[in-house]
């Protein structure tokens, strides 16, 4: 594997509109729109797959949509390495390359982008508010497609490793383990099902589990017990990630007793759970039990003009390609909603 989460987007050509290009700006990011150019009929808050695609959607439709995409644009593609499943790509493509591609064709629409997060939002009317690098955006439509973030164990050296044998999708990675020995850390469903589907590849899978009961469903936990690749570490938790250019084994801590030891491992699959990202809209919109934003119909949220799309909401399936298929329906709903309201043209039948 050889992701970079450091790559940005090299081959952007965004329009530079003259304003303060430095102010709170990462490195290689693009400047912000300029004061008087903050209002979008759509505001598109996200730039992974679904914000990406909500933004090409919305451009084509002469929307002229500004993508708040976060100091971190990208989403979680930007950390993963080779994509083989997504459609079109035969030899499959570096998640942070596909990204580039995302972006690309949506500025060659028009997209303003802000690389920025978003701090602060006023939801109560419209124009709907939005605050940015401290700057005030405002829209029209606004589309939430601000994902969700993999947990982490946060140690120094998992963080290094990532994408060399460090990763959080056993989908997107597990392909290259065939024939390795793998760690899968965690007790819940995702873990178990991780677990699972890398024995596909893996010849040998070691659960860790820091309890000594999964937290998952039973039939995952027979499943997985069930299965002769997989065994099972009760009370034992990562306490270091070993390897200098790829991962080559970790060193483990028995929870209750405190002892530490080795285990040899080429791969680390950290399977902890998933944080939506949707502090800033939780004060406006409603969460499920586990915190993501609740859908009306397809893209619709309980704000009129507020549409969601992507992994902020969608825990069930989290792929690329169902993600980047949610944002073109929420540019395509935003996009008759605004037509209704006498906001946009009606260009739909010619722009899609
Ligand atoms: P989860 O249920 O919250 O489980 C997280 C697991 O990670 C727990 O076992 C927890 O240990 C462990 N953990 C958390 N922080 C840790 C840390 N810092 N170090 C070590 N271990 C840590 O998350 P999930 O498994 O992602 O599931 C989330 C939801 O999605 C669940 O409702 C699940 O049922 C659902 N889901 C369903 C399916 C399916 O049906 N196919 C698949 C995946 C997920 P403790 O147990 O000690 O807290």
């Amino acid at each position: 594997m050889s992701a970079d989460s450091n790559s940005r987007f090299p081959s952007l050509n965004i329009v530079d509109d003259g304003a303060d290009a430095t102010a709170n700006q990462p490195n290689g990011a693009t400047p912000a729109p300029a004061e008087g150019d903050r209002h979008s009929k759509v505001v598109i808050v996200g730039s992974g797959p679904a914000g990406l695609t909500a933004a090409i959607y919305a451009a084509r439709a002469n929307l002229e949509p500004i993508v708040i995409a976060g100091y971190a644009p990208g989403g979680q593609l930007m950390i993963t390495s080779d994509v083989e499943n997504y459609p079109g790509f035969p030899d499959g493509i570096q998640g942070p390359e596909l990204m580039d591609r995302f972006r690309q064709q949506a500025a060659r629409f028009g997209t303003r982008f802000v690389d920025m997060d978003v701090e602060k939002v006023d939801l109560s009317g419209r124009p709907f508010r939005l605050w940015a690098g401290g700057a005030e955006y405002t829209a029209d439509a606004v589309i939430v497609a601000s994902g969700a973030s993999a947990l982490w164990l946060g140690l120094e050296n998992e963080t290094r490793l990532r994408g060399r044998g460090v990763s959080a999708c056993a989908t997107c990675d597990g392909f290259f383990f065939r024939g390795k020995k793998v760690a899968v850390v965690g007790g819940g469903d995702t873990a178990l099902e991780e677990a699972s589907f890398l024995t596909r590849f893996a010849t040998e899978v070691v659960m860790l589990h820091r309890r000594e009961a999964f937290r998952g469903s039973k039939i995952m936990q027979q499943r997985a017990l069930a299965n002769p690749k997989i065994s099972v570490r009760w009370n034992t938790e990562v306490a270091d990630v070993l390897g200098e250019d790829r991962v080559t084994g970790l060193r483990l801590r028995d929870t209750v007793a405190g002892d530490e030891s080795e285990l040899v491992a080429d791969g680390l699959f950290v399977a902890i759970g998933y944080k939506p990202n949707t502090d800033v809209f939780r004060d406006w919109l409603d969460v499920d039990e586990k915190g993501y934003l609740l859908v009306e119909g397809e893209t619709h949220s309980k704000i009129e003009g507020v549409f969601i799309a992507g992994d902020v909401h969608d825990h069930h399936y989290r792929q690329a390609v169902t993600a980047a298929g949610d944002g073109c329906k929420a540019a395509i709903d935003a996009e008759r909603w605004l037509e209704s309201q006498g906001i946009a043209e009606a260009v739909t039948a010619s722009a899609w």
